[in-house]
């Protein structure tokens, strides 16, 4: 029987349509998800979607003068449509605002609640909008949030429902502690595992003043914590298709605490295994300041896949997206790296070979590749999530030596025989690659695998024109 495997990204926040910051973590969890339903065949589920209550969105609504329900719709629709541009193969596109999602997130309240891990209480703090968070004085930077230094952060007194988190700090530090790959990469595992050593509060899980959210199941006075509810998006999809526990959660750094923090006790305390693995990634900015609606300097992955083509984005992300660090990105980085990788790399192999046995007339042996043959280190670096090196290796080890071969060899002054076995070691060589890039360029693979079938090869138009 195959494995299960369960991989989720996080649910984007619906105030606007995602930007092409949220698209890098969209992409990395999408080739971990065919790495494993196409190479590995285990029974795959892929979650992404909409994290679509709270204030802020209750406002956007407002000010836009229509209702939140008919104003998410269209958010959600519009992230949708980017995702799809992207290839982004998720088996649901999940949105908070779904009944089965409502009454199963209502019914977690009420198990934590039994518990004994929910209270009666009185908030007297900061809240910022930006991130529907809560704050700490010590939290603050120059009075403001860290993540938001243009806003104004608001102070909050308001009677609240309570999570005991703090009952939780054994456990979470434990899952946490040295050698513990809970969280992935383990520089994160550390930040957190100190923030969790300066001691766990117990945190908001309700808003008294939120119209736009789920309602307190006991007090519909209240509705809850957009946070609380929104986390809970995993666990609704993973009971209804029986694949919970998640095998990996991928985030941004800006949701960790969320994540490797909250989301284990809130689990815990309403009686449900733990995710495997959190995968956090860096940030992505763009010619050299963040992203943001504020700032005007919002672009669409939609916007680059009309310049770069889908694998032409997807390329770009995973050899040289946030991972590790913060990655600042600009339209000539991404144009000289589509130019040197696929344009003058890839392509220009691919057309070479295939013009070759074109003009060769021979036929080919149609070799049949079995599917997932990677190199032993290949695996090893998709196993650690290395996903950028896992290409890297791929270019200097897979397409470079076809490359370095065509040359030595010259096909082109070949005849016979000896022109076939020229030809035929570098075709096979390039469906060996075309293979193993499946999850990471499945359209560009499933055009290379086509063309070089046999027996007959033709030349076809550039896999990747050149731009300028
Ligand atoms: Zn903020």
């Amino acid at each position: 029987m195959a494995d299960k495997f369960y991989i989720t990204t996080a649910i984007d926040y619906t105030n606007d349509v995602i930007h092409v910051g949220h698209s890098y973590q969209k992409i990395l969890a999408d080739v971990i998800a065919r790495y494993h339903r196409d190479i590995k065949k285990d029974e795959t589920y892929f979650l992404t979607g909409t994290d679509e209550h709270g204030q802020k969105v209750e406002k956007s609504a407002i000010e836009k003068g229509i209702e939140p329900k008919k104003f998410v719709d269209e958010i959600a629709a519009a992230d949708k449509a980017e995702w799809d541009a992207l290839n982004v193969s998720y088996d649901r596109f999940f949105r908070t605002t779904d009944d089965d999602h409502i009454k199963f997130a209502q019914e977690f309240y009420l198990k934590s609640k039994a518990a004994g891990d929910i209270y009666l209480g009185k908030y007297e703090g900061w809240y910022c909008e930006g991130c529907e968070a809560y704050y700490d004085e010590s939290d603050l930077v120059d009075g403001k949030c860290p993540l938001h230094p243009n806003k104004q952060i608001q102070k909050l007194v308001e009677e609240n429902y309570f999570f005991r988190l703090s009952k939780y700090q054994k456990l979470i530090e434990g899952l946490l502690n040295e050698g513990s790959t809970f969280v992935v990469p383990d520089s994160k595992r550390g930040e957190i595992l100190s923030f969790v050593k300066r001691g766990l509060k117990d945190f908001s899980v309700s808003r008294k003043n939120v119209k736009w959210g789920i309602p307190v199941p006991d007090d519909p006075d209240h509705t809850i914590y957009v946070w609380f509810d929104a986390l809970i998006n995993y666990l609704t999809y993973g009971i209804e298709n029986n694949c919970w526990p998640a095998d990996i959660h991928v985030l941004g750094k800006d949701n960790q605490r969320f994540h490797a923090v909250y989301w284990p006790a809130m689990l815990k305390s309403a009686g449900y295994d733990l995710p495997k693995i959190i995968l956090v990634h860096d940030f992505l900015s763009l010619n050299g300041q963040k992203i943001s609606k504020s700032l005007g300097n919002v672009i669409r992955p939609s916007e680059l896949v009309k310049k770069f083509g889908t694998d032409g984005v997807r390329y770009f992300f995973l050899r040289y997206g946030p991972l590790g660090n913060d990655v600042d990105v600009t339209i000539e980085k991404i144009t000289e790296a589509y130019n040197a990788d696929l344009a003058n790399g890839l392509g220009n192999v691919v057309a070479r070979v295939s013009k070759m046995a074109e003009s060769s007339g021979v036929e080919f042996e149609e070799t049949n590749i079995p599917q997932g043959i990677y190199r032993e280190q290949q695996i090893k670096l998709i196993e650690e999530f290395r996903i950028n090196d896992v290409l890297a290796n791929m270019w200097n080890l897979d397409l470079r030596p076809i490359d370095i071969h065509v040359n030595r060899e010259t096909p082109w002054t070949r005849k016979g025989n000896d022109l076939k076995e020229a030809l035929q070691f570098e075709i096979n060589e390039i469906r060996i690659l075309a293979n193993r890039l499946q999850p990471f360029l499945p359209n560009t693979a499933k055009k290379i695998l086509e063309q070089f079938r046999g027996p007959k090869i033709k030349a076809l138009p550039p896999l990747f024109p050149r731009i300028k």
